[in-house]
């Protein structure tokens, strides 16, 4: 058992590699010196002693400090992973997995050995894990299976001033398992330990919300930065970061730039023209080396920021604010910030209803002075703010806690599942009753609850698949309809992290013409359908390619160019579906059942999850949503954009000067009588 497992004792600084890593001595030892040199370093010994000693530490220090990749390997190193392992929570799936790389290779251990991670579709942990970086969804779903908590004998949430909802529900459930496992007259056999840490000043509303806890700082180090503002206000944030990096290029010394912009198309966009222009540069001007850091990067391409910037060639990267407290990327001396951000916001609607959106907003004080830091990590550094000196002053000092902002459908399924009330947790901010209440009708209308507000069997089942409710539904629908194969390969695509179909702006046309093929008349999902469908046999019907061969592979990345499909999303949907194939096993169906070319049974088992986002055609041509009398329109990227049909389900609703539905799909409307409350029956 792990708690038989002998641990090495503290020691000075870090304790030699338990299994011998695969690095040359140089390397490792250049490692080590590296540990070593961080500001946190100093302050190991006071460390261990104070979150020993206390049940909850409050940890405030600067990025880029040490904090999340240090504190966990001393916490082990000092034997406070022997009962139970150290999970660090992040809030972004990047940061958890990154993170976790660069930990495994300071132990000297392979990922999934001594040092692992876990986020949703993806986990390499195994026994051996005694370190466990995770997002703080993953760990709210693992109350599930485990409401104590009790593999894990150290809790560390990271990250904690941005305030997710997610982090909000950890925090209440850990001052409830405090409670449970360390409370008095308890016999404290499996003790837990709460470390609390976070980039910003706030630590004082984290220490009292833990009864008072400890607070603890690390002096980081910081170096001046140099502060532009621009004189007038920008309309075109990617024209004019775009202007700024040549600036820079052109006439100021070696060093990186690091790009603040709210989005991945954003960064794809400004990526293309960079390189572009960069083309253009006489040839003896250093190298412009673009490297996109967000979300959907897959793993190995994460790590490439961290690879030293060549002799001769100046490094730009483009990121979202993963960069800003979460990965700190080395070399920088310019920030570019255009004071934007994407932000998850609910909007309400009138008659309770409502929807989450993701809007680019712009920034806060507390994310526009992080940015600026990240200049001045190693020298004197310079951040230029592609905004006015009052548009700074106009920013709200710090971001509103999430929950106080989000859609609750998914946060109350769960909690009810661990037989709990979000009414009843206590919060460190808790939401209104109208967005409680919306949610509440969400899950009754996809049978989640019942008239009475308590979860049904179904709703059960629904919190058990690693999906929003909705699709989550629609996978448990599709059971009875003999369509499940269908569902999951839309439900994995809808559950990617990036967006399938491409859009080269002087491509349209062409684009147009060679996704004809792909486009079902009856809207967007089969659409999707056919694109996955596609996708995967290119190179299986021609007979001289074998499936997994190289050919096969290469002409599927050919095929996915030529429609203008984003083979990452497809390549991150196929693993998405494999893992929900083990969900569905675990759920008892048979995943393989297929309703070939039907497409009635495919879109009304969507319709079952989708049916808050249901719609009837008015005269006027616009469409009224059947739950809240919403008026919205079709976006114009749908397939659905030209027509008019009686009734319609979509995936989201997006709000730009006039609320869009998006992701569309035409539906009897006979179906509509067939959903919702009406249908709580047993999966
Ligand atoms: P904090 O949590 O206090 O912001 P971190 O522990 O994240 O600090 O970072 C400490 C150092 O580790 C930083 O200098 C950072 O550049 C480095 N680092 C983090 N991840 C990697 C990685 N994948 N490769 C190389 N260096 C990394
Ligand atoms: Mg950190």
């Amino acid at each position: 058992s792990p708690a038989k497992r002998p641990m090495p004792p503290p020691q000075a600084h870090s304790t030699p590699p338990r299994k011998k890593a695969r690095l040359s001595n140089g390397v490792a030892s250049a490692i080590q010196e590296q540990r070593r040199e961080l500001p946190i370093a100093r302050g190991r010994e006071a460390l261990i002693r104070e979150i020993s000693a206390n049940e909850v530490t409050v940890l405030i220090g600067e990025t880029g400090s040490g904090k999340t990749t240090q504190v966990p390997q001393y916490l082990l190193e000092a034997g406070l992973a022997q009962a139970g392992m150290i999970g660090i929570t992040q809030p972004r799936k990047v940061a958890a997995t990154s993170l976790a790389a660069r930990v495994s290779l300071e132990q000297g251990t392979p990922l999934g050995g001594c040092v692992g991670y876990a986020v949703r579709f993806d986990e390499r942990a195994g026994p051996d894990t005694r370190v466990k970086y995770l997002t703080d969804g993953m760990l709210t779903r693992e109350l599930l299976g485990d409401p104590l908590l009790s593999r894990y004998s150290v809790i560390v949430v990271d990250e904690a001033h941005e305030r997710t909802l997610r982090t909000d529900l950890l925090l209440a459930n850990l001052k409830r398992i405090l409670r449970e496992r360390n409370g008095s007259g308890k016999q404290k056999e499996n003790p837990l330990k709460v470390v609390v840490m976070s980039a910003t000043m706030d630590a004082e509303k984290f220490s009292r919300f833990f009864n008072d806890a400890k607070i603890l700082y690390v002096k980081g180090r910081q170096h001046p930065v140099k502060i532009y503002h621009t004189s007038q206000s920008q309309t075109d944030y990617i024209d004019s970061a775009m202007r700024t990096f040549f600036q820079i290029h052109v006439d100021q010394p070696p060093g990186d730039v690091l790009i603040f912009l709210p989005g991945q198309e954003d960064i794809e966009s400004l990526q293309k023209s960079l390189e572009m222009f960069s083309r253009q540069l006489p040839i003896d001007f250093p190298t412009v080396l673009i490297v996109p850091m967000f979300a959907a990067l897959q793993a190995s391409q994460q790590q490439d920021v961290f690879k030293p910037t060549p002799k001769g060639s100046r490094k730009c990267i483009l990121a979202t604010n993963i960069a800003e407290t979460s990965i700190t990327i080395p070399g920088v001396r310019y920030v570019i910030d255009t004071g934007k951000s994407k932000e998850k916001r609910y909007l309400a609607g009138p008659t309770g209803s409502g929807f989450d959106t993701l809007l680019t907003r712009d920034i806060t004080k507390s994310s526009a002075m992080q940015r600026a830091g990240r200049a001045g990590r190693e020298g004197p550094g310079f951040c230029y703010r592609l905004y006015t000196e009052d548009a700074f002053k106009q920013m709200a000092a710090a971001p509103e806690p999430e929950i106080l902002r989000c859609s609750l459908v998914q946060a109350i399924l769960q909690l009810m599942c661990v037989g709990q009330d979000i009414q009843e947790l206590e919060l460190m901010d808790s939401p209104d009753d109208d967005a409680i209440i919306s949610a509440l009708k969400n899950l009754f209308i996809i049978g989640a609850i019942d008239d009475k507000r308590r979860l049904t069997p179904l709703g059960r089942v629904l919190a058990s698949f690693p999906l929003e409710p909705a699709h989550a539904r629609a996978v448990v629908a599709s059971k009875d309809l003999g369509c499940t194969s269908e569902i999951l390969d839309i439900v994995s695509v809808l559950a990617s992290s990036s967006k399938l179909f491409l859009d080269v702006s002087d491509k349209r046309s062409e684009i147009a013409d060679v996704r004809r093929k792909l486009v079902h008349p009856s809207g967007d999902h089969l659409t999707l359908l056919n694109t996955v469908r596609g996708y995967s046999t290119v190179g299986i019907a021609d007979a001289s390619t074998q499936e997994n061969g190289k050919a096969g592979r290469n002409a599927r990345r050919e095929w996915a160019r030529q429609h203008f499909v984003n083979e990452r999303t497809l390549r991150e949907a196929a693993n998405i579906r494999d893992q929900l194939r083990v969900s569905c096993e675990r759920a008892g169906f048979d995943w393989k059942v297929s309703c070939g070319d039907a497409e009635e049974p495919v879109l009304l088992a969507l319709s079952h999850g989708l049916a808050q986002n249901a719609a009837l055609i008015t005269p006027d041509g616009t469409y009224k949503q059947t739950a809240g009398q919403q008026i919205v329109k079709i976006h114009p990227s749908s397939t659905m954009a030209d027509k008019k049909v009686p009734a319609i389900i979509f995936d989201e609703l997006v709000y730009t000067n006039q609320i869009y539905a998006r992701g569309v799909s035409s539906i009897q409307k006979s179906f509509l009588a067939s959903l919702g409350a009406f249908n709580t029956r047993k999966a």
